[in-house]
């Protein structure tokens, strides 16, 4: 199985800043950690390898000192890591960056698996994983809470999705993108030792070119996106919790909703 994991560096802190005139993140100064939802990624990637067989690569999108996650990434066990990172992906929305990442997948080549986190915890839309599997055409799993079975031989894939009201188990063909939750599995401690490693391999750095993303998919010509404001919502008071027996609260609440005008 040749499996891709794509993980995102994200800031430690709710505390963000916005440039008031792009209207984009002000990263500068801020420390930056693996999006959490992908270390969940990554490890399922190195326990299907331990499956199945094949290779894990990871692969970011960001600015040069995006190499950090992949350091991670490699002292976790992935076999191989690519950082995207040129002027030309600056300003990317959703779609350029799936956009972006597909060139990236489409550019390793011969990929059975990509894995992405549910959402990334800074920009919160959940909408790369699903952006990359239409880009790329593979099948598209969300909410992937268990993988239950690959077979190489078949190329079938059945998983398991966190519903609201429970859980589905979905049978589907190969090459798919799982979007992970949580639930997944327990990501690995990586040992000292592996990290020490980490910290003086090379990085790879694809520019737009080594993955031939045309001009005006990428970056800001290709964001259709247009953020007109962002802002903290206002804090609403906590309201009325009701107490006692059902038939006194059901009286309580309908005189509520009659002063409302709701009923
Ligand atoms: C108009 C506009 C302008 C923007 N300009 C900038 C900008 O200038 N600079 C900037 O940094 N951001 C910018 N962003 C934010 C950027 O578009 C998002 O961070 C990015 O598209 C990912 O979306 P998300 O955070 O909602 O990820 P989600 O869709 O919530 O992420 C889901 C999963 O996709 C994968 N993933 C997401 N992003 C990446 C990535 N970059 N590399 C690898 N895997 C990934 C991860 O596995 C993640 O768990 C902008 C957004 C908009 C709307």
């Amino acid at each position: 199985m040749k499996i891709v994991v794509c993980i995102k560096q994200v800031p430690d802190t709710m505390d963000v800043r916005i440039d008031p005139v792009t209207n984009t993140l002000m990263r500068d100064g801020v420390p930056s950690i693996l999006n959490p939802f992908d270390e969940f990624a990554i490890e399922e990637g190195l326990q299907i390898r331990e499956k199945c067989g094949g290779s894990v690569t990871a692969l970011t999108m960001g600015p040069p000192q995006a190499d950090d996650i992949l350091r991670t990434a490699l002292a976790m066990g992935v076999d191989n890591v690519v950082l995207l990172s040129d002027r030309a992906f600056a300003g990317s929305d959703t779609l350029a960056t799936s956009y972006a990442l597909s060139k990236g997948i489409e550019t390793i080549g011969d990929v059975d698996i990509v894995i992405t986190g549910k959402q990334a915890i800074d920009g919160d839309t959940a909408q790369v994983g699903p952006g990359i599997a239409s880009r790329l055409g593979f099948t598209q799993l969300t909410y992937v809470s268990k993988v239950e079975d690959i077979n190489p031989d078949t190329r079938k894939i059945t998983v398991e999705r966190l519903l609201d009201g429970g859980r589905e188990r979905v049978e589907a063909k190969l090459p798919a993108l799982l979007a992970v939750v949580k639930d997944i599995n327990v990501p690995r401690q990586p040992s000292i030792l592996k990290m020490k490693k980490a910290r003086n391999a090379e990085i790879p750095v694809w520019r737009a070119d080594d993955i031939h993303a045309d001009p005006a998919l990428i970056g800001q010509n290709g964001s259709p996106t247009w953020v007109e404001r962002i802002f903290s919502p206002e804090q609403k008071s906590g309201g009325e919790i009701f107490q006692g027996e059902t038939d006194e609260l059901a009286g309580r609440l309908s005189v509520l909703l009659l002063e409302m005008k709701l009923q």
